[in-house]
């Protein structure tokens, strides 16, 4: 039966939670009438196992009526309301609980818990802090309030405290915190950038990129830092590293590799950079950035080939049929038929609403990149966006 509470109640913790069931299966016990308690339970629950929320709702309202003093009744109503969104109805029962004078330790410890829940949903965070502060001194035996402690830090960009609460989570849960912690480092090293404070951006950049060396983001901040300071060629060793971490990101550090190149005056250098991304990258984006390349080049002929190429794969791009299009009006002394731009006009259209990134954990989709996921608040799991557009019935 304890396993099935669990399913139903994914938000009440482990100790409080059957503490609190025993000491009243106890009480019970004590007054002739041991089985009152679990068969009235095991109908509740029955109704939040069906997803009957309203009559559990109810049924446990019920409940609290016959039985005021049982505790676990009113840590499930508490709870139960707020699911529903009735914030102030769970503060309430959770307040009342904690004001009774011989609540025990364990039952104090739970229903504080839930009341820091209620103060996150209603968006009370300087209260909810306070009750898990107050919670973790009474010496709480779960990870559980520094993990929602640091939602709030996350929340309210305190990331010095984010770090140390990650910290103290990893004390008690045993679950390594380095990867999480590492983006936190980089929230810091963004705002000293922001203040020009290149040299601390640059520690707190070092830092995030020592604790999770695939971590993408700390390579970009430590080139934006390396551009900030105009060495170029520190900042092409960050972009080139991103490539070995994830190189899905290529969109993103595509315009700064350039940039680079450019200020170094090498342009034959970016052609090697882009030839060696082929070997482990082969998005649009690369094609286009080759061909531009050898358009600027007057390398027309080979630009028009590497083109070819690709549309025989039965693979293209609005972007790049525009640029094939502009490839053959040199051909013509610079104009196309009429009707061919209408058809390069509405393969163009094609491609404008399109996102520009994507999180790999619940495919929320967006405009520009997050490096926490605004929907379910994965860290790094938001990438670019960069497929090609292929016939894949007549690939198959
Ligand atoms: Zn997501």
């Amino acid at each position: 039966m304890m396993d099935l509470i669990w399913l139903l109640l994914p938000v009440a913790a482990a100790s409080g939670w059957v503490a609190a069931k025993n000491s009243s299966l106890k009480k019970n016990k004590s007054r002739g009438n041991p089985s009152f308690l679990s068969e009235r339970y095991i109908r509740g629950l029955n109704y939040l196992l069906n997803e009957q929320q309203d009559k559990a709702l109810e049924f446990f309202v019920e409940m609290v009526e016959v039985d005021s003093e049982t505790v676990e009744t009113h840590l499930v109503l508490g709870s139960l309301f707020r699911r529903r969104g009735e914030v102030d109805r769970a503060i309430r029962i959770h307040q009342n609980l904690i004001a009774r004078p011989n609540l025990e330790r364990p039952h104090k410890i739970q229903a504080l818990l839930e009341l820091g829940k209620d103060y996150m949903k209603a968006g009370l965070l300087d209260r909810a802090e306070g009750v898990f502060n107050e919670l973790i001194n009474l010496g709480s035996e779960t990870s559980e309030p520094y993990s929602l402690l640091r939602d709030i830090y996350v929340q309210e960009s305190e990331w010095e405290r984010a770090i140390e609460t990650s910290r103290q989570f990893e004390r008690f849960s045993k679950e390594p915190q380095d990867v999480m912690i590492s983006q936190f480092y980089c929230e810091l090293a963004k705002k000293e950038l922001k203040q020009s404070n290149t040299a601390q951006a640059i520690a707190y950049g070092k830092k995030a990129a020592s604790l999770d060396k695939s971590n993408v983001r700390a390579s970009l901040i430590l080139a934006d830092c390396a551009r900030e300071q105009e060495d170029y060629k520190k900042a092409i060793q960050s972009l080139s590293l991103v490539m070995q971490q994830d190189p899905q990101f290529f969109p993103v550090i595509l315009p700064m590799v350039k940039d680079c190149f450019a200020q170094l005056g090498s342009p034959e250098e970016l052609a090697k950079f882009l030839i060696q991304a082929e070997k482990s990258y082969d998005g649009p984006s690369l094609i286009r950035a080759q061909t531009d390349f050898m358009i600027q080049a007057n390398r027309i002929s080979d630009a028009r080939e590497v083109l070819n190429e690709i549309f025989t794969e039965k693979k293209f791009t609005p972007e790049l049929i525009q640029s094939y299009a502009s490839l053959l009006s040199l051909d013509h002394s610079g104009s196309l038929p009429e009707p061919l731009f209408k058809v390069i006009d509405t393969m163009a259209e094609l491609g404008e609403d399109e996102f520009s990134y994507r999180c790999r954990q619940c495919g929320f989709e967006a405009m520009s990149l997050f490096w926490q996921c605004p929907s379910c608040h994965g860290w790094n799991t938001v990438y670019p966006i960069d497929e090609w557009m292929i016939h894949h019935r007549e690939l198959q």
